[in-house]
């Protein structure tokens, strides 16, 4: 993005890539239909250690910008829920769409190209194994430490140590959660098992399905509060919101046994999952207050989680190049004029549900409008 902004204001731009082709990440992400949007993006959808950093890039370039553009190739395309928006196709539609967007503003790609190396003298001198390339400007676009596997590194964090530009550690976000041994074995059988819940920590909390996996848990709402978690923090799960699960206790002639209280739970949970949580919570009694200690309980089932997936399966990375050594308005170092750091390398990380790649996208033209 960064590079078609640039190249369309006349600027001689050479793209930089390690891998065989652009943009694997692009082809992999939303299952392969790529999310590439979120029509209701706001400041809040990221975190940062300065809330405020991403404001005026998100404003300049919003979702509808990138939807226009989308609609221009006449991709298709679909809400999927919360405002996500999906191809209907392959992700392939919108890496091309971006290829094309490059070739027509005048851009060199240079694949299996990669950096080892970058020096400055009146200009940058950027080294690969057999080449050197130099300028004025130089855009740092290489992304978290995610996915070791399709290529991912620590270059742009070391590039940024190497200018003396500070970094805020990064850690896995948006990644499921490992639980502790006991749990796992209370709960991995139930591996397969989802269920509406509201998950939270640190005053953050995200309503949405939870997934149960052999090693722990996972689906969108355990991946969002993950970004929030730090070990040894709990977790809080309401397994049944805006639910009374007890109500039915109410009644003077429902008789109080367990027979009736797993139905109730049964009503509302997955049957296995409403049974085992119920083997593992059993009321101490069958007085009001025992009931009602139940049902707050399962409004506030804590969980402490032993870690995560790490970066192996973590859809994003948090932390990064501190915000506060770059202009807001155009991702420039403040000590390093001519050094820009944009997408997923600097300090600002989205929620699930297309936040990513629209922070890249705005983080992009920011500086594309500048270099
Ligand atoms: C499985 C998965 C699914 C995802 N799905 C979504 C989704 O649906 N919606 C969403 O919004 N976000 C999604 N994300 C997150 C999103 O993909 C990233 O936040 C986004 O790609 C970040 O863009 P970026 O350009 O900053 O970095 P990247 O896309 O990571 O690109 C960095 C590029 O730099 C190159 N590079 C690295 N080091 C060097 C070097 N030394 N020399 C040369 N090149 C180098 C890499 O090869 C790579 O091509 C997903 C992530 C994953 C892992």
């Amino acid at each position: 993005m960064c590079a078609i902004e640039a190249g369309k204001r006349g600027r001689r731009v050479a793209v930089l890539e390690r891998a065989d082709r652009l943009g694997k990440k692009i082809l992999i992400s939303g299952g392969g239909r790529c999310n590439f949007t979120n029509i209701h993006c706001q400041p809040e959808n990221f975190l940062s250690a300065n809330p405020h950093f991403a404001k005026s890039a998100l404003a300049r370039y919003t979702p509808a910008d990138f939807i226009a553009l989308v609609e221009k190739y006449r991709i298709p395309y679909h809400e999927k829920t919360l405002g996500q928006l999906f191809c209907d196709g392959s992700a392939r539609a919108i890496l091309e769409m971006l290829e094309q967007e490059c070739s027509s503003a005048g851009v060199s790609i240079f694949l299996n190209t990669k950096l080892h190396e970058v020096s400055r003298s009146t200009e940058f001198a950027v080294h690969t194994a057999n080449a050197e390339f130099r300028a004025p400007k130089l855009v740092v676009a290489t992304g978290g430490l995610s996915i070791p596997k399709i290529g991912a590194t620590s270059f742009g964090y070391d590039l940024a140590q190497q200018f003396a530009l500070r970094i805020r550690d990064p850690w896995p976000g948006l990644v499921p959660l490992v639980l502790n041994s006991e749990d796992r074995t209370r709960y991995g059988d139930l591996a397969g098992v989802s269920a509406d819940v509201i998950a939270s920590c640190n005053g953050q909390q995200f309503r949405e399905k939870m997934l149960i996996t052999h090693r722990g848990l996972s689906g969108p709402a355990i991946l969002q509060i993950s970004s929030y978690w730090r070990r040894p923090q709990d977790i809080r799960i309401d397994i049944a919101p805006e639910r009374k699960l007890t109500n039915i206790f109410r009644y003077a002639k429902t008789p109080r046994t367990t027979t009736v209280l797993r139905s109730e739970f049964r009503k509302i949970l997955p049957l296995r999952f409403a049974d085992r949580w119920l083997d593992l919570h059993a009321p101490a009694s069958w007085t009001n207050n025992a009931l009602a200690d139940l049902e707050q309980q399962a409004h506030a089932w804590t969980v402490a989680p032993a870690g995560t997936e790490g970066y192996e399966k973590a859809e994003v990375t948090a932390g990064g190049v501190d915000t506060d050594e770059l202009s807001a308005k155009t991702m420039e170092s403040h000590k390093v004029p001519g050094l820009f750091f944009i997408g997923e390398v600097v300090d600002v990380t989205g929620h699930l549900g297309g936040f990513n790649f629209q922070w890249a996208w705005a983080s992009g033209a920011a500086a594309g409008r500048a270099v």
